[in-house]
């Protein structure tokens, strides 16, 4: 029988590897896009020698030609750190709004199932907590982060389109922060930054007072959610992301004692529309495909550190602020 074929936009980034990695386990053809703004060609090395892997450098935000069958379009291409849309606002509003057109054009044309990456972001600073798929958030169009805020609710917009007008199979994840292996080194995030400050026994930067909440999912959780969700029948945003909240400090201060050598915390301004609170209600992903994730915060901060430990010591990229 003939595997099926998915096209993974943005799979040179931390998520869009691990997802060409999951889906070439579990038996499909992968063709990997990328443009590598943000991406890396290091995330995907060890997969160019399997033949059941291929790679495209393109930006998606121009015409994307992928000649054959595909069955899974995975739109996972963007900038998607708060420093990167400082310095990428307008590629990041691209390609949200351009990318995510021409990637469903091509879901479309192939007759493929398309999934978007969409994000909690689309609460912006939100004022019902936990955040539950119904809500429809507290954005500032017009802020520092709202080229990727409105970029993305537009592409939940631009996808529903294409499900109502065209048809089209689609699926919309709203992914809440997560981490693990392969994250930018100085990305800028939260766990990039510490554990490379904590590595080099630098200071670890918390912005504002550190009051501020997140919830952290390891990656392999939020990429077995993304899989439950594509093959389940539902085509409303579905929230994955971990449940476990804590404030900014309490995670410096987990990530610094975890790396054990004894470096100081500092505060730092706090970034405009930073949310004050984060934290996914997952009740839907439970209910609908028996999802929730069972990696907790030590064990996946000890993986993270590993990959970490092995790539902070040969660079020489420094936290970006
Ligand atoms: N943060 C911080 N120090 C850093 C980087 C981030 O205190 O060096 C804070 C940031 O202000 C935010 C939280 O950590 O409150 C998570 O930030 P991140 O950039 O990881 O993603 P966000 O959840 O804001 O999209």
């Amino acid at each position: 029988m003939k595997k099926p074929r998915a096209l993974i936009t943005g799979g040179a980034g931390f998520l869009g590897s691990h997802l060409c990695e999951r889906f070439l386990a579990d038996g499909y053809r992968v063709v990997c896009m990328d443009n590598l703004i943000t991406g890396d060609l290091r995330n995907v090395e060890r997969l160019f020698s399997d033949p059941d892997f291929q790679f495209h450098h393109q930006d998606v935000t121009e015409f994307i030609h992928v000649s054959g069958e595909l069955d899974v379009v995975l739109h996972f291409a963007s900038p998607a750190s708060p420093i990167d849309y400082l310095e990428l606002p307008i590629q990041t509003l691209k390609v949200g709004s351009l990318g995510t057109h021409k990637a469903l054009g091509l879901a479309h044309a192939k007759g493929a199932r398309f999934l978007l990456a969409s994000t909690s972001e689309c609460y912006g600073d939100p004022l019902i907590h936990p955040q539950t798929e119904d809500y429809w958030g507290n954005v500032n169009p017009v802020g520092p982060r709202g080229v990727y805020d409105e970029a993305k609710r537009f592409a939940e917009a631009m996808t529903m389109g294409y499900h109502r007008f065209h048809g089209v199979e689609t699926r919309i994840v709203r992914i809440f922060n997560t981490y693990g292996p392969r994250m930018r080194l100085n990305d800028g995030r939260a766990l990039p930054a510490f554990m490379s400050q904590a590595l080099r026994g630098e200071d670890l930067t918390v912005f504002g007072d550190g009051s501020q909440t997140r919830s952290f999912c390891y990656v392999d959780d939020l990429i077995e959610g993304i899989w439950r969700l594509l093959h389940s029948d539902e085509v409303m945003p579905t929230n994955i992301g971990n449940p476990a909240e804590m404030t900014i400090l309490q995670f410096a201060e987990k990530v610094r004692d975890l790396v054990g050598k004894g470096s100081k915390i500092v505060f730092r301004k706090l970034p405009q529309d930073d949310p004050r609170v984060r934290q996914p209600d997952i009740a839907k992903a439970r209910n609908l495909f028996g999802w929730e994730p069972e990696v907790n915060l030590d064990e996946g901060l000890r993986r993270t550190l590993e990959y970490f430990r092995s790539n902070v010591e040969v660079s020489n990229e420094s936290v970006r602020r």
